[in-house]
């Protein structure tokens, strides 16, 4: 809902200052660590209970060693096992595809959890900066249309997650029986493919954490009426170069023109929006 903070400001008391920076919103590294738990971590817990089934399989299927004594022989179990793999990971796919739809309103309801603890944030700042509580309005505003494309956005990244452990585990499975691999040795592999996933997934997690609260901040600055926002440089060891260098810098919302100088931000180089970006936007005031 659009509306105008500084004229809610402006009649409850005269601003003294020609501007008033609302401070940022720093998203709580444990909200990624709610939906990596709740979501990406079942993906790759259940590929992980998975491995002695593929296993079993493998052990069935790879051919004795000294394939010499009845070669004829062998290239027969070869064949006959590679599609029974083959099979088993249909199989497990289709399990996972289950797993995936029994997961989306878990991912439903971090979204719309995330969207309500940004939105008190947001009105304490606002409250502690201006004086004006913008409760009722907030509450009248309905769901931020980020709040959908995040949903959709994870629900293609979960997807993936499994779908690329699949790719990793079966190329161990299918290498490891044309060289004929011991089985331990197949089943570390795994067990990296999966540790693999993980890891991303929880990259993941927070990177969304990050762009969804970033796209929260815009259109909460939007709906306010509020055309300006101050860098803040995440602070992360390896971040941007450029990314540090702009902070507390004034920036134009809609176009990423540097207010007083010549840095404009490209629109996929707004903070928070670049991968793993941690940098946020501080909401400026202004009163003409
Ligand atoms: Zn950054």
């Amino acid at each position: 809902m659009a509306y105008s903070l500084a004229a809610l400001v402006r009649h409850k008391r005269n601003p003294r200052r020609k501007q008033i920076v609302i401070r940022d919103i720093r998203p709580p590294q444990m909200l990624a660590s709610d939906l990596y738990r709740s979501s990406y971590a079942r993906v790759c817990a259940a590929w992980e209970a998975a491995i002695p089934r593929i296993m079993a399989e493998y052990e069935r299927s790879v051919p004795v060693r000294d394939a010499s004594a009845n070669p004829g022989k062998n290239i027969q179990i070869l064949s006959d096992s590679a599609s029974d793999l083959g099979d088993l990971f249909r199989i497990l796919g289709d399990e996972l595809t289950r797993l995936i739809l029994d997961i989306i309103p878990e991912l439903r309801d971090w979204t719309f959890r995330t969207d309500r603890w940004h939105r008190d944030q947001w009105r304490g700042a606002v409250l502690s900066a201006t004086g004006v509580d913008i409760e009722t309005i907030l509450y009248a505003s309905g769901t931020p249309t980020t709040v959908g494309e995040t949903l959709a956005w994870n629900t293609a990244l979960i997807k993936d997650v499994s779908d690329q452990t699949r790719q990793r585990i079966s190329s161990a499975v299918f290498a490891g029986l044309q060289a004929r691999k011991p089985a331990r040795e197949v089943a570390a592999q795994i067990r990296d493919a999966v540790g693999m996933s993980r890891r991303r997934s929880q990259l993941i997690a927070s990177d969304q954490l990050a762009k969804l609260a970033s796209g929260l901040d815009s259109e909460r600055m939007h709906d306010a009426g509020i055309s300006q926002f101050k860098y803040r440089h995440s602070g992360k060891l390896h971040a941007r170069k450029w990314h540090r260098a702009r902070d507390g810098k004034l920036y134009e919302l809609e176009t990423g023109e540097q207010v007083e100088g010549p840095d404009d931000i490209a629109r996929d180089d707004m903070p928070g929006v670049p991968p793993y970006c941690g940098c946020r936007k501080q909401a400026v005031l202004t009163f003409d």
